[in-house]
């Protein structure tokens, strides 16, 4: 919804709010934020509020010094898990140069700009996100432990399921805050739980989704718990993935619909573009070195396939009706920048679509066991194949600014030989990122 700032001015002091977090997402994906008091807030908004981006990692040696942060208007939320009195706001921010030009490693920025291509020539995407996670117990520390909360399964019930009040208080904070979580469930693994999105545009997906982290981990603190969304935390369970449900719209048709019996060609080159270049996206959309772990079993993809119906195919178009009618990406998973991720996707694809790429055949079998002898693509099976196949791709030269990428990459082959350097990967990789992600 779009605001004026005198508008939210009179919200903020009718709802008591003395203290306005200014959050951002750094390139690889985790949210940061500076609390300003609300007096400032019209200072804010008119020059921005500087910060040092040499200290946020990944920014440095792009931006030479200050940048600054410009809340977004149309962002505003009250954080409802902090006091009701002298409440906390939040808005997220674009990323600014001293002069005012955008700073070009804001991920927000690439999205947006990717929205507006894809609107000049017609066209409007919605995006559902669908976002796994699990909940372990804490030590009388308050420290997370790798017990998880339950031992329930897919889509049980209560008691087995002892996730449902945690699920209900996340939903209904996430709809205090305005967003719509559609569904939430138990998932496979124990202790792990889904939470799916209404389709929104792909920046307000994105950014609800940052959202949906916060509130998860507030919320599951406040119940003695911890959410984790690594994408591998238990070697013998199922990963969590973050699926993305896209639907594309031209004329206020979905392309989407009746993709079974017979493709649209606009959305049948569009899915061709994303298998093409899911190889090369794959370091952003699974990006830590346990992501590795999670692809491949337990209904996370291995290979480059499509299927109306498979779980194992990296994209499934089920069957649906109306607005429902979608794409789902089914490889990234939630530890990811879904800004840059997303901005990748509608890349990928609308590259498809601009060179008429035929479709491949629909792989109605299972996957895992044959799609390998039927010479469908891997997708990169470590980070350090992924950060090398990403190395050479034109393509993630064509849309992500060239220093950004760099520093992305070699950060991320970093992380990929560490971890396989140590003695005990696993081990490496809970030490590093347990409590983080
Ligand atoms: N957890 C699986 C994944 O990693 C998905 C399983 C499901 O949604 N049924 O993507
Ligand atoms: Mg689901
Ligand atoms: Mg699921
Ligand atoms: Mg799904």
């Amino acid at each position: 919804m779009s605001h004026t700032l005198s508008q939210l001015l009179s919200f903020i002091e009718e709802n008591d709010t003395k203290f306005i977090r200014l959050a951002f997402c750094d390139i690889f994906g985790v949210q940061k934020n500076i609390a300003i008091m609300a007096s400032q807030l019209p200072h804010a908004v008119e020059k921005g509020v500087s910060f040092d981006a040499s200290a946020i990692p990944g920014f440095a040696n792009v931006a030479e010094s200050d940048l600054f942060l410009v809340p977004d208007l149309d962002t505003f939320s009250l954080l409802p898990w902090r006091p009701s009195e002298s409440c906390v706001g939040r808005f997220f921010c674009n990323i600014r140069y001293p002069d005012g030009r955008p700073f070009e490693g804001d991920g927000r920025y690439l999205l947006q700009q990717m929205e507006q291509k894809a609107a000049q020539a017609g066209y409007r995407f919605l995006l559902g996100p669908e976002c796994e996670f699990y909940l372990f117990e804490t030590d009388e520390r308050g420290r997370p432990t790798l017990t998880p909360f339950d031992e329930a399964g897919y889509f049980d019930v209560a008691p087995m399921d002892r996730g449902e009040n945690v699920r209900r208080e996340i939903c209904l904070t996430m709809e205090e805050m305005g967003i719509q979580p559609e569904r939430s469930h138990h998932e496979q693994g124990p202790g792990q739980n889904e939470i799916d999105f209404r389709c929104a545009s792909p920046l307000q997906a994105a950014d609800d989704l940052m959202t949906m982290h916060a509130v998860v981990k507030a919320v599951a603190a406040q119940n003695g718990l911890f959410a984790s969304f690594l994408p591998k935390p238990l070697p013998s369970k199922s990963g969590s993935g973050l699926h993305l449900n896209l639907s594309i719209l031209k004329d206020g048709k979905n392309l989407f619909e009746h993709f079974a019996e017979h493709p649209d060609p606009t959305a049948a080159s569009f899915l061709a573009g994303v298998m093409r270049r899911m190889p090369e996206i794959t370091a952003f959309a699974d990006p830590l070195p346990g992501s590795y772990r999670r692809l491949g079993c337990f209904e996370a993809p291995g290979v480059v396939s499509w299927s109306s119906q498979n779980r194992s195919s990296l994209i499934r178009v089920p069957a649906a009706q109306g607005a429902d009618c979608r794409m789902e990406l089914r490889s990234p998973d939630p530890a990811c920048n879904s800004y840059y991720v997303t901005a990748l996707l509608l890349a990928a694809g609308f590259e498809g679509v601009q060179e008429k790429l035929p479709l491949p055949e629909p792989s109605n079998y299972d996957v895992y066991a044959h799609g390998r002898e039927r010479g469908l693509t891997p997708l990169p099976s470590s980070l350090g194949q992924a950060v090398e196949l990403a190395q050479k791709s034109a393509f993630l030269r064509s849309v992500i600014p060239e220093k950004i990428l760099e520093n992305y990459l070699q950060h991320k082959q970093r992380e990929a030989r560490a971890y396989t350097d140590s003695e005990k990967p696993y081990d490496y990789e809970l030490r590093q990122y347990f409590s983080r992600v």
